[in-house]
């Protein structure tokens, strides 16, 4: 039999109680695992030489089969709502903290493997990770980096070197799949549902919500510790608009705010670029408002409000593009809940966290797309008519905004020369389509001139916030095909393309281009939570 609490074999699938994490070393089977890719940036976060990707160790360590030294390897517990339904305990299934390090700048990042073997929340499954996902995170992970998007990061991709059996769900035949592990690292992996767990085990375990809470605040909101009357906090509106709310006398309830404001900025992000996220249940909510969990997330090609990349999420789409502002909403009365459960905030302070959720949401949100537009101020009519021409056409939503930088605040071009810069992505579009575009281009026009930017000034503006490249399915895809032949530099290419994304790149313009015919076989547009 296994040892509990003996980290080499501490694998048993079972309810943790009482315990925040389980300490539990790598188990993923290896065999000559190789260096697939890695991330100067994240190298540089953590003060990491170049030179030590070249260990021949190097694989050996980042796919867990030597050990990290001085690492303290655990799992997480945590539970999660799954499509709206409170599923219980979940927690790290396959990935695995190998500990922390402070960097020189003594900002403490925490780095793990994902597909690193069973852990005690693996449940019914194996632990393991496919080089297919494992590249999506990876490379995703960078590229909402590159776009100034809070997300963990990616430090390396590593093979294993084993296959892993996976249940491809376009045929339905099992596949064996190359087995691969990515090192995540963030300043922490708590999630809400690392909170909700044990709320959820009743009274007993509410005084594990107050200390994982204590332990949040200190390590990653240290400013909300010890909040005087006087002091304004840091984040916006801090005086807040209900007099009866006094954030400054309980330190949860700041943070419940703050919780709610960065998740709030962030799907006005998300929103900003066109990003789906795919499976945006609690447990994939990160504390610290950063995009985490690269499972069926999918960039908009066309614009379709009710895209959904994840085959699970049919025919509902709850986690569709357009839903995700009140799906975070959603997550952040959990969130609330599980702190008024605890007694750490009262209803009233739950509440005031999901009103600074919306408001938060809709100045970012207007803000982002005011300077989209190149504009100077909001405007409502013009943005909805815009989004409404956009799904009605079906028009790619970053090559728009990218040529929409070209229009000039010129009020006298002839009707006929409006579209002209706009050729490429207002493709097969009959006459009357043309003349709601016109309209339209019209009275963005107008608004142009009104503003009284120069042309040249406005389009690096544009151009700073709408991306040239995104990471698009079909790209992801491209560099997939060519790993699992054993051939990395597609890979390694998206990877320097994505992490600058704003950028005209000179010889990448086919990383911009629109999705080819092929993009829309399931599998590449549409992915399953089997990873
Ligand atoms: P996700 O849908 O990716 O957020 O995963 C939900 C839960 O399933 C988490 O607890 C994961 O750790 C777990 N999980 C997903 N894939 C695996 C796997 N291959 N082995 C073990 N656990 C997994
Ligand atoms: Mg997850
Ligand atoms: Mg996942």
């Amino acid at each position: 039999r296994e040892l509990p609490g003996d980290p080499r074999t501490d694998k048993i699938p079972r309810e943790v109680l009482h315990a925040c994490y389980t300490k539990v070393s790598p188990s993923a089977e290896v065999e000559d695992p190789k260096l697939v890719a890695w991330s100067e940036s994240v190298a540089n976060l953590l003060d990491l030489d170049p030179k030590e990707f070249e260990r021949p160790d190097f694989p050996l360590i980042f796919s867990g089969a030597a050990p990290l030294v001085g690492g303290l390897p655990y799992a997480q517990c945590y539970g999660g709502h799954q499509f709206g339904v409170w599923a219980g305990q979940l927690g790290d299934g396959r990935a695995i903290t190998l500990g922390e390090l402070i960097n020189s700048r003594g900002e403490r990042w925490e780095l793990q493997l994902k597909g690193a073997g069973k852990t005690p929340y693996s449940r019914f499954a194996d632990g393991l990770a496919v080089l297919r996902s494992s590249i999506r995170e990876f490379l995703c992970s960078e590229a909402m980096n590159g776009l100034g998007i809070p997300t963990t990061r990616a430090l390396c991709l590593v093979t294993t070197g084993k296959y892993v059996v996976r249940d491809m769900f376009y045929d339905g035949n099992p596949k064996d799949e190359p087995g691969a592990i990515v090192c995540r690292v963030a300043q922490s992996f708590l999630r809400f549902g690392s909170y909700q767990i044990h709320a959820s085990r009743g009274k007993e375990d509410l005084d594990i919500v107050r200390v994982l809470a204590d332990y949040t605040i200190r390590h990653h909101f240290p400013h909300l510790e010890n909040l005087k009357k006087s002091e304004s906090l840091s984040f916006d509106a801090a005086q807040g608009d209900s007099p009866s709310i006094d954030l400054t006398s309980n330190k949860y309830a700041a943070w419940a705010v703050e919780v709610a404001e960065r998740t709030a900025s962030l799907v006005a992000r998300w929103q900003g670029v066109g990003f789906t996220h795919g499976v945006l249940n609690t447990d994939n909510m990160s504390v610290l408002g950063l995009t985490i969990d690269y499972g069926p997330f999918g960039f908009l090609d066309a614009f379709d409000p009710s895209y959904t990349p994840n085959t699970t999420d049919l025919p509902g789409r709850r986690y569709c593009f357009a839903n995700q502002p009140d799906i975070g909403l959603w997550n952040i009365a959990q969130f609330g809940t599980t702190l008024s459960a605890a007694k750490l905030i009262s209803k009233d302070e739950a509440n005031y966290a999901m009103e600074r959720y919306g408001t938060k949401f809709m100045d970012e949100y207007q803000y982002i797309m005011t300077k989209k537009l190149g504009l100077t101020k909001y405007n409502k009519q013009l943005i909805s008519k815009l989004l409404n021409n956009l799904a009605v056409d079906k028009v790619d939503y970053t090559n728009f905004f990218r040529l929409l930088s070209n229009i000039k605040a010129d009020p006298n071009i002839p009707e006929n020369e409006l579209l002209v810069p706009l050729k490429a992505v207002l493709l097969d579009i009959g006459k009357e389509r043309k003349e709601a575009w016109i309209s339209w281009l019209q009275t963005y026009i107008e608004e142009l001139v009104s503003s009284g930017i120069p042309d040249e000034e406005r389009k690096a503006a544009m151009n700073s916030v709408n991306p040239k490249y995104v990471l698009r399915n079909y790209l992801c895809q491209s560099a997939i095909d060519a790993a699992e032949q054993g051939d990395y530099e597609e890979v390694r290419r998206l990877l320097k393309v994505m992490e600058r994304p704003y950028d005209e790149q000179p010889g990448m313009e086919k990383y911009a281009r629109l999705p080819p015919a092929w993009a829309y076989r399931p599998g590449v547009c549409m992915l399953s939570c089997s990873s």
